[in-house]
């Protein structure tokens, strides 16, 4: 029934309203965060929004968009039924029809079923930031499409990837900083997203505790406003920071070196000899590997008996440093060196005076800065009275605290340079001997993993075959060259080139170069595109007005270039335009949900946390949400995990696939970890229980596992964590997860360059990129965009980050969320732009040597002065998201996008924006130049672009 045709105001602010008469719990959507809320109901209507204070997240505080969901449900850019584009029209002219769901059902089946069984490739899925992707995932993979990702190449893989290859975990989802008890902490390259609430709840506590708060920052907003001391950095410098600071800290020998020796592969030895063994550990044949993908059976250099011994013997003596020649033995005569050692050579250059010039913080304040984390992670040391046992069977009888915690997020990530960078920022981490210690980085289940997790991505073709779920996932960590996703004759075997020679560690996919690689038909072209959630003609892709142009590009013969263009999106946003079809997805209030343990969950340092969503609204019009429709077409196509043994239907729908959907026969193992068992009895594992929703319901959404206090950290090392944690299957197997200080899997690429590794090698081309990058020790290197830029002409860096009050392109139809943003500036420093004769609030032009924007400055005393930004996302195409045609979002409002290229012009060749290593989308690596817009030039951005309104949409009165 559609519900919302009433004549009565949505919300009035000063009228009395009568309590509601139910209160329902669910989980926010408005960001990613995923806060518990109660829904707040009369008549059925909703009428108000509150933070759940039940709910161990965010302990009932919500912010401005939590509050906001009311408006989001009465948006008037909601999508209603199914529509299908008119034969012969364009795409991106809005001719549509609207179809039943039989209809887009009976159309989408027939496509996928031909594709399934002919060349399952050629069906891409990606999704934007969708939090289910366990089933996505799961989906593509019984497809038997390699070609499926979510947003985290665009977002942050580098955080991920460059945390996982080094300490087995990473911040926000998976780990993040102990401010409970930790007394400094610095916050770099973070602006208010991701973590939200928590974040604030944590640092106001740890503000009135008295901890010192510092923000390394170009820009000083968001949590940084109550930093205690703010420090301006240049835009992709960070990794210059770290490396100064590990220079600083050994020089000084102020680091954790029994931490280093004992949990990580500081101490083990290093090939330094030419040939297959370069740069790789030297492994004792005749020692136990333990862990035949990750072996252990490394050695150590004994300090008192001057010779190598087998790693963790029991009263060894690991030295840090020298170098030396291997005795009798398998290896004899071979000159090795402690991988610390190699950091240690890698940091003597990196001096202060060499990052300041990189990062323009002084070298004086980079050496106090060292003294400081120094300060609190040894000094101000403590000992928590905690019990545990290491893998090597040591009892201890503490746990040591080192109070200095960081948090990091999408700054660092959204660099070229950024893996290098994150790796910088681990392994400075692990000097400080902060990694899963009290006060310091604490890991959140299902972390840590292996590093890397023992997943691997398609290898070969054999792979993927017709009519058959892939071998292996569609996302994975590889550890070695073999492990790329390419073909016989080298090719990308994925349409974004993940995993192939351009970006061997892509954890996360490249859905920014999706579209234009299948318009090229580079590796190939493919017949069907299914975007989830993405907004890839717009503020999600970078080339905007290029990646708009792709979307409707045609062959000789008059056909589109990607066949077949499905969009799943709850929102008219500027992407509905383009699509052949589209599904209208539900808002997060009227569907069931999971945040599963099998993916991105909301566990907490002492555990893991899983939670669901339950409608609290009816379903508005024809909208299904996402996730049925993943289960009706599995169940059509009859993938194999969504039919029984006799070929029919496994589960009836989301729900019932939820309860009863297991990893494998009878491994106890679902989506989620709560009430599991016949009798719900049951935690993490346990048969499929009928009433699980039922007890999430009532238990506010949400399940929440304790560990016991001697399994709450060390957790890389810790004997009875490791072994709980495969039992449980967090983990696939119980050995310790030594910190990578030296990454070995990043030298084997690097040797597949030389011709003395055996094995798959990169094709020339490629050689001196993978050579350069995959540097086993951090470094750091300007962004990729710098060599191909004047720089003196484009003398500014320019990032974005997203507003307080908005998530992406969401919330421009939120009439309340409107009224704090409705268009967005450049904000420039206020010097800067009177240097370049830019008044406040002037109109100027942004160049970059990419593209160009008109739009308003503002000046800013917050910003560093080389450097510009403004909010993400803001602007929109004019009369998108149901706006009025001459709404602020599109005549005031501008993306950066315009000026981002999604391809880099190399030597010979181009690559994609990228990270070199992982894919990750070099949004901030755009550089540009600033002037001043004529007097007579029109007060409008530019440039302009229209959308269309589609049929379906049931508040047709534009919001104003
Ligand atoms: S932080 Fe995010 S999830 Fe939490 S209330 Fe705000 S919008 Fe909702």
């Amino acid at each position: 029934m559609l519900k919302f045709f009433s004549s009565k105001p949505i919300h009035d602010p000063i009228h009395k309203q009568a309590s509601a008469d139910e209160i329902k719990n669910t989980t926010c959507y408005m960001c990613a965060c995923r806060c518990g809320i109660r829904a707040h109901l009369r008549d059925g209507e909703l009428i108000y929004i509150d933070g759940n204070p039940e709910h161990p997240l965010n302990k009932g505080v919500i912010c401005a968009k939590g509050s906001s969901g009311i408006m989001k449900q009465n948006s008037p850019a909601r999508l209603t039924q199914p529509l299908l584009r008119k034969p012969g029209s364009n795409r991106g002219d809005g001719e549509f029809e609207t179809i039943s769901w039989d209809r887009a059902f009976e159309l989408l089946t027939n496509r996928l079923e031909h594709i399934r069984n002919t060349d399952p490739k050629k069906f891409a899925l990606f999704t934007g930031r969708d939090q289910m992707q366990a089933l996505t995932g799961l989906f593509a993979r019984q497809f038997g499409t390699p070609n499926y990702a979510a947003h985290g190449g665009f977002c942050s893989v580098n955080m991920a990837a460059g945390m996982i290859y080094t300490i087995g975990g990473s911040f926000w989802e998976f780990g993040g900083p102990d401010l409970e008890k930790a007394k400094l902490f610095i916050m770099i390259g973070t602006a208010e997203d991701h973590h939200s609430n928590p974040m604030k709840i944590a640092l106001s506590k740890f503000k009135r505790d008295g901890g010192r708060f510092i923000s390394i920052n170009p820009v000083r907003t968001g949590y940084s406003a109550i930093a205690d001391e703010w420090i301006p950095i240049k835009p992709g410098t960070d990794g210059a920071l770290f490396m100064a600071l590990m220079h600083e800290l050994i020089r000084q020998e102020k680091y954790d070196a029994p931490f280093l020796k004992r949990y990580s592969n500081s101490a083990q030895l290093v090939c330094l000899d030419p040939g297959p063994e370069e740069g790789l550990f030297l492994f004792d044949p005749t020692s136990d590997p333990v862990n035949v993908d990750l072996p252990h059976n490394k050695y150590i250099w004994d300090e008192h008996l001057q010779c190598a011994m087998p790693c963790f013997t029991q009263g060894s003596s690991p030295a840090l440093t020298g170098e030396y020649v291997m005795g009798a033995g398998p290896h004899e005569g071979k000159r090795v060196a402690p991988a610390f050692e190699l950091l240690r050579k890698q940091v003597l250059l990196t001096t202060p005076e060499w990052a300041a010039e990189k990062t323009g913080i002084s070298a004086e304040r980079i050496r106090q800065l060292a003294k400081e984390m120094a300060y609190a992670a040894f000094d101000q040391a403590f000992e928590l009275p905690i019990q545990w046992t290491d893998y090597w069977g040591e009892e201890h009888s503490s746990v040591t605290g080192r109070p200095l915690a960081f948090h990091a997020m999408r700054g660092l990530s959204a660099h070229s340079n950024g893996f290098q960078t994150t790796r910088g920022l681990a392994v400075l981490m692990s000097l400080l001997g902060t990694i899963d210690r009290p006060g310091g980085f604490r890991h959140k289940a299902p972390y840590p993993r292996q590093v890397p997790p023992n997943v691997k991505p398609p290898s070969s073709e054999n792979d993927i075959k017709p009519n058959t779920p892939l071998a292996k996932s569609p996302l994975g960590w590889p550890t070695c060259p073999e492990d790329l996703s390419l073909d016989n004759d080298g090719n990308p075997l994925r349409i974004d080139k993940a995993y192939s020679w351009e970006h061997p560690l892509a954890g996360h996919g490249l859905m920014h170069n999706v579209i234009s690689n299948a318009v090229k038909g580079d590796p190939y072209h493919i017949d069907t595109l299914m975007i989830f959630m993405a907004n890839m003609s717009w503020n999600s892709t970078m080339n905007t007005v290029e990646v708009r142009e792709h979307l409707n590009a045609k062959n000789d013969q008059g056909e589109f270039k990607i066949p077949f263009l499905v969009v799943c999106d709850a929102f008219q946003s500027e992407m509905v335009d383009f699509a052949d079809l589209v599904l209208p997805d539900t808002t997060y209030l009227e569907r069931h949900d999971v945040m599963s343990i099998l993916d991105r969950p909301i566990s907490e340092f002492e555990g893991p946390v899983d939670s669901v969503r339950i409608p609290v609204l009816e379903t508005l019009g024809e909208c299904k949400p996402f996730q049925e429709v993943l289960i009706e077409l599995a169940s059509r196509l009859k993938f194999p995990a969504f039919v029984n043994a006799e070929g029919g239907r496994k589960f009836t729908n989301y729900v019932d696939f939820i309860t009863n959907f297991q990893t494998n026969p009878n491994s106890g193992i679902g989506f989620l970890s709560g009430w599991r068992g016949k009798d719900g009895d049951k935690s993490l594992k346990g048969e499929p229980n009928p009433n699980q929703w039922q007890k999430y319901a009532e238990n506010n959404c949400v399940h929440q596992f304790h560990f016991p206090l001697e399994h709450q950290y060390m957790r890389n090392w810790n004997k009875g964590y490791l072994d709980f944690s495969k039992e449980n299957a967090l983990r696939q197997k119980n050995d310790p997860i030594m910190i990578a200080v030296y990454s070995d899997i990043l030298q084997k690429f690097r040797l597949s360059t030389t011709g003395k590794r055996p094995g798959a090698t990169p094709p020339e081309h490629l050689k001196e990129r993978i050579s350069k990058y995959f540097d086993p020790l951090p470094f750091w290197y300007p962004p990729l965009e710098d060599e191909v830029t004047d720089l003196n002409r484009f003398s500014f860096n320019a990032v974005t980050q997203r507003p307080m009050a908005m998530y992406h392109s969401w919330d421009s139809q939120n009439a309340w969320l409107r009224q704090i943003h409705s268009h967005n500036y450049l904000f420039i420093n206020s010097d800067a732009a009177k240097k370049q004769g830019i008044a406040d609030g002037a109109w100027i032009w942004i160049e970059s040597q990419w593209g160009k924007v008109k739009c308003m400055a503002r000046y800013s005393e917050t910003v560093d002065p080389g450097t510009v930004w403004t909010w993400n996302a803001i602007g929109k195409a004019e009369s998108a998201w149901n706006l009025s045609n001459d709404a602020d979002e599109s005549k005031k409002g501008f993306l950066l996008n315009h000026l981002i290229t999604e391809e880099l012009p190399m030597q010979n060749f181009k690559v994609s924006n990228s990270d070199p290593i992982t894919g990750q989308a070099g949004w901030y690596d755009v550089r540009v130049r600033v002037i001043p817009a004529g007097e007579d030039e029109p007060k409008e951005v530019w440039p302009q672009f229209k959308a269309h309104q589609v049929p379906g949409m049931i508040f047709n009165k534009r919001t104003k």
